[in-house]
């Protein structure tokens, strides 16, 4: 970890002096306990995916101490979660709520306004408070990772029967990431879909000077719905989830999700293309076969050039020149790894006992092969430790850390995500990809990107991977991502999410009958959090108190 002492002192949040901020934060060290509220005031030390920072984000496109905490809080209930939000309101300090802050390429654990008082959840309230094999759900706290749920279904020797889900990386919080609507690869991969029942701290105080709490679903009947709260996620009346996710309405103190039953098998299986302009018919194919379910889980066509990032080697092993890597140079490459030479790659998985697997992979191999020159990897042929055995382990629910290989093909390897959604057309990806090229080569940065299939629909996930110590690298990054956004809302594209740096401009292209979307979140967050103390600026939501006073970007 590389620990430099804070070049602009305590971030204390804008609106109160130092010293009454330093009085308040001994106010909330007498209500949780010292141990539990850890003023920023020092160093920053940056760490990395395992032993990430709490304060701030360590893939920053700015510089670290813009977004960063003033002190970070560890609440062990859901009581010290309301004397938290009480406190915060007394004061008028922004408070922001991580589960696990591994949200890299997105903001990590940093707070959108620098100095905000950072909730971190996950440290004190870990629980996996139920895992039901009857019904194939489970109830958690914040603090439970990928990794805890998967291992916790091993040690409760139910691995044969219960799968997760999980994203590439397995480090991460099943609530938090369900909350920013992120995914993974089995056919349970859309999380938000999978979720069932939120507890929710409200940000404000009630007349009756208590801080509300309320549960979502089955969970607000007057039992709590424990025995059916995970079973049905829409309860009665309108269904007030969706508010909570990629907001700043409320803490998420639990969460139920759906897990998936065994198969009864698996095998996956990759397909390699040779031409660039093949991923457009390709994705036609790719179409009807993903909603009928042939294609079983979210499918991932992912460029060529990926085949060689994976290798977790710098670029500087393949290309010394400027500008955007060339094709030849990539191909040249690949002809040396177990993937060989292609334009694209497709990893796929197929569920179920064999003669299940039997019929869907034979149709895909026949509407694959449409494809002139398309080759399918035998998997016997990729070495125990290729990147192809990550994509496996991934598809069949066993979290995983593989994918972080391709960071470092920058030194101080960073990334920051553009990630458009668009119909699973040919003619849709190739404006995506026509205007991402254009834009990749005006900044002199590679394209590295995937085609994530969903269902109707696709994330095209573009990260861009820079040097988190070049500043002019993250200007062009900057600069390219900006580009890509206004550009891809001209054409009729949206991000499905955004890093803390984009928000105010990616809420901003959601801006149909004059803004009446954003007018209505900013109406909610008014009514819901009349102090505006709940992450203010979070996609793009600000409340009045900070509304068109400067804080947009
Ligand atoms: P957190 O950082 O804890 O939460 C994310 C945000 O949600 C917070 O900033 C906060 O604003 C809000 N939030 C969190 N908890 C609460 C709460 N309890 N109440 C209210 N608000 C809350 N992501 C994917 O989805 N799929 C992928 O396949 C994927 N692959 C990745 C690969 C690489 C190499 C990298 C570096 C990142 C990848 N990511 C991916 C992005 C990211 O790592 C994951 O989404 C990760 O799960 C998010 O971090 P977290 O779970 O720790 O969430």
């Amino acid at each position: 970890a590389d620990t430099t002492p804070l070049a602009r002192g305590l971030p204390v949040p804008q609106g109160i002096s130092k010293s009454a901020f330093l009085a308040a934060i001994e106010e909330l060290r007498s209500t949780l306990g010292a141990d539990h509220v850890v003023l920023n005031d020092q160093t920053i030390t940056n760490g990395w995916y395992m032993e990430h920072p709490n304060t701030h984000d360590i893939m920053s496109l700015f510089d670290t101490e813009e977004f960063i905490a003033s002190a970070v809080v560890y609440p062990g209930s859901v009581t010290d979660v309301q004397s938290i939000v009480k406190w915060a309101n007394k004061h008028l300090i922004p408070i922001f709520p991580i589960s696990i802050g591994r949200n890299l390429g997105y903001g990590g654990s940093a707070p959108r306004v620098r100095g905000s008082v950072t909730v971190d959840l996950g440290r004190r309230m870990n629980r996996i408070l139920d895992i039901n094999v009857d019904d194939f759900t489970c109830l958690v706290e914040p603090g439970v990772t990928f990794y805890a749920l998967y291992e916790e279904i091993q040690r409760r020797g139910l691995g044969d029967k219960v799968w997760i889900d999980t994203p590439d990386l397995g480090g991460g919080s099943v609530i938090g990431n369900t909350l920013e609507r992120g995914v993974g690869y089995t056919p349970y991969g859309d999380h938000w879909m999978c979720h069932s029942g939120l507890e929710v701290v409200l940000p404000s105080v009630g007349d009756d000077g208590k801080v509300p709490v309320m549960r979502t679903g089955m969970g607000a009947l007057g039992t709590g719905g424990e025995n059916v709260w995970q079973c049905f996620p829409y309860g009665y009346g309108p269904h007030n989830d969706g508010i909570f996710s990629q907001s700043n309405f409320g803490i998420v103190t639990k969460m139920g999700m759906t897990l998936m039953p065994n198969p009864g098998g698996y095998e996956s299986y990759a397909y390699t293309f040779p031409n660039e302009s093949d991923y457009a018919p390709l994705i036609d194919i790719i179409r009807p076969l993903r909603i009928a379910n042939i294609l079983e889980n979210v499918a991932q066509l992912r460029q060529g050039l990926q085949t060689l990032t994976v290798e977790g080697r710098p670029r500087t092993a393949y290309y010394n020149g400027s500008g955007p890597i060339p094709d030849a140079v990539v191909r040249e490459h690949q002809r040396k790894t177990p993937t060989g030479e292609c334009a694209w790659v497709y990893y796929g998985m197929a569920y179920g006992p064999p003669h299940v697997r039997a019929h869907k992979l034979a149709i895909i191999d026949a509407e694959f092969k449409r494809i002139p020159g398309c080759r399918k990897i035998d998997p016997a042929s990729m070495p125990e430790d290729d990147y192809y055995w990550s994509r496996d382990h991934i598809a069949s629910g066993t979290p995983d850390l593989e994918e972080l290989r391709w960071v470092n093909w920058m030194p101080n390897g960073a990334h920051i995500c553009f990630s458009p959604v668009s119909p699973t057309r040919g003619a849709d990806a190739e404006k995506l990809y026509a205007m991402a090229k254009r834009w990749h080569t005006e900044q002199g940065l590679d394209l590295m990107m995937a085609f994530l299939v969903g269902m109707r629909e696709m994330h095209l996930i573009i990260e861009i991977v820079f040097d988190v110590t070049d500043k002019e690298m993250k200007k062009r990054a900057e600069k390219c991502l900006r580009g890509m956004i206004d550009e891809a809302a001209s054409l009729g594209y949206g991000e499905y999410r955004t890093h803390l740096a984009l928000m105010d401009q990616v809420a901003g292209t959601y801006n149909w009958n004059d803004n009446a979307l954003m007018k209505f979140n900013n109406q909610l967050k008014d009514a819901i959090d009349p102090n505006g103390i709940l992450a203010p600026g979070r996609c793009g939501i600000w409340p009045a108190r900070y509304r068109n006073r400067g804080w947009e970007l």
